[in-house]
């Protein structure tokens, strides 16, 4: 198998005719998600409604402002409910729906899951502090006795309290005072428990809570829920299981742009059922030793054909270290594509291509998914000329699609401009920044000044979007 030099790769996929091979044709795009966001709110207003309607129907808010433990008893189930919706739809959004992630990509779902999160692990304690304290008022007992009791005598009370426990280790982890100290894949299992956490709760929420008790209609709606929540999670898990089990794709090529950065080539008779577009990411799981039991996303780096999917990989912690030392041969099992990160989103307006380090790669992609006369502007961000990858790539594309190239080398003391993200500079770079979309992808705080600049030169808003890889 023939190794080709980064450049010498991409003149063959351009070209075609080079190696003596059938020129690759583009492999079907990913289809655009149709989904609005009306159709979003209203499906959890409906939600919403519904069960705040059932605690309401069944005397809640006049409990409430009753006064003494009826006020206190009254809380215990509000909060309760709460906690049992938000990790309903918490756990849906972290199961990636292809519908939702799709049209809002992972990064807007894990920030609106973050969130929610929040909101749920809150009510999930302050539940459990009304409940008790509600228990302790009605058997004139103390908090610990009424905590003890209800552990000791209730049904499904010991699985509810440990999964209280889970909820707050888990949420522990993910403060950013703890989540540094973790490796990713501490983390991420600690997560993986999430789900094992809201079956916890369940047995208890039908047994004990006094909103579905004795009331068949709230009792059928609430198992409509949970198990809704269950199909959208076990479907959106076990299509892309099942998709990446069916591809066979193993490496073809892996070539060094630089030290610690490299670019993988994936190819095989599977590659015909991929659908993907430029932009998006796949998780990578190599079949080899120590890296198979992980899926770590890389983003496409070139627009995806035939002839096989190109990732460019930056080796920033042990394992994206191994898959650089990939044999090729390795079969590999990719799940995806994800992300919305893709050029359809311009809805065929001219683009702005912000890329920084490695967030380059997809930025390139997207570049050569440009059309002929797209006149892109691209501004690469990089601290020193090795870690511009695939930089005579960049600069024919940009040459053949009429844009033009801005390059920030260097540390940012010596940039000239000095603020090149600044609204000043980025108006004297793109004049009709109003009617173009920019794409960035790079570490979160390039994005948000970048963002920032942008809006100031005149972008709104929903023509910026983003690609983060440190999610
Ligand atoms: C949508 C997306 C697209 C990406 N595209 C690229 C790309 O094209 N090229 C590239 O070099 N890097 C890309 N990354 C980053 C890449 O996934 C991580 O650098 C890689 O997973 C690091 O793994 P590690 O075990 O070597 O390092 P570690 O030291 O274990 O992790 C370093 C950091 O990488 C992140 N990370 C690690 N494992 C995962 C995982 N399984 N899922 C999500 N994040 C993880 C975490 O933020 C972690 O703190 C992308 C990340 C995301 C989220």
């Amino acid at each position: 198998m023939k190794v080709l030099a980064p450049q010498e790769e991409f003149e063959s996929r351009t070209t075609g005719a080079r190696l003596g091979n059938v020129r690759p044709s583009r492999l079907p795009r990913t289809s655009v998600s149709r989904l609005r966001t009306w159709e979003v709110v209203a499906v959890i207003t409906v939600v919403l409604l519904v069960t705040l309607g059932v605690w309401w129907q069944h005397g809640g808010f006049s409990q409430l402002v009753r006064g003494g433990s009826s006020t206190v008893s009254s809380l215990g189930q509000v909060t309760g409910l709460i906690a049992a919706l938000g990790a309903l739809f918490g756990i849906t959004l972290t199961s990636r729906p292809g519908i939702l992630e799709r049209r809002y990509g992972l990064d807007t779902l894990l920030v609106a899951h973050r969130s929610i999160a929040i909101i749920t692990v809150s009510a999930v304690v302050l539940h459990v502090f009304f409940a008790t304290w509600a228990r302790s008022l009605a058997a004139d007992t103390s908090f610990l006795g009424a905590l003890i009791d209800l552990a000791l005598y209730e049904p499904w009370m010991v699985a509810a309290l440990t999964s209280a426990v889970l909820f707050v280790l888990i949420a522990l982890s993910s403060w950013h005072v703890i989540r540094h100290r973790l490796s990713y894949e501490t983390w991420y299992f600690l997560h993986l428990l999430g789900y094992l956490t809201v079956a916890l709760a369940f047995g208890h929420q039908v047994t004990l809570g006094s909103d579905f008790v004795g009331d068949p209609f709230a009792l059928v709606w609430w198992c409509a829920l949970a198990s809704s929540t269950v199909i959208i999670v076990l479907a959106s898990r076990v299509k892309v299981i099942a998709l990446a089990l069916s591809r066979r794709l193993a490496v073809s090529s892996v070539t060094r742009d630089a030290e610690n950065i490299g670019t993988i080539t994936l190819s095989g008779p599977g590659i015909r059922r991929i659908r993907a577009t430029a932009g998006q990411y796949f998780l990578m799981r190599p079949l080899a030793k120590g890296l198979w039991w992980q899926a770590h996303p890389f983003s496409l780096s070139a627009a995806p054909t035939t002839d096989g999917l190109r990732f460019t990989i930056k080796a920033l912690g042990d394992d994206s270290r191994e898959i650089l030392r990939i044999r090729p041969g390795t079969r590999v099992l990719l799940e995806g594509p994800y992300g919305a990160f893709t050029a359809d989103r311009a809805n065929g307006m001219p683009l702005v291509l912000i890329g920084c380090g490695v967030g380059i790669a997809p930025i390139r992609a997207i570049l050569e998914d440009c059309s002929a006369d797209a006149s892109p502007i691209v501004i690469v961000r990089v601290h020193d000329e090795t870690e511009f990858v695939h930089r005579s790539e960049i600069e024919s594309l940009v040459h053949e699609k009429g844009g033009t190239l801005h390059v920030l080398c260097g540390p940012r003391a010596q940039l000239a401009p000095r603020d090149p993200f600044g609204a000043v500079n980025l108006k004297a770079w793109i004049p009709d920044a109003a009617n173009r979309h920019a794409f960035i992808c790079g570490p979160a705080s390039l994005e948000f000044a970048v963002a920032r600049g942008l809006r100031a030169a005149g972008m709104k808003r929903s023509q910026v979007h983003f690609e983060r890889f440190d999610v």
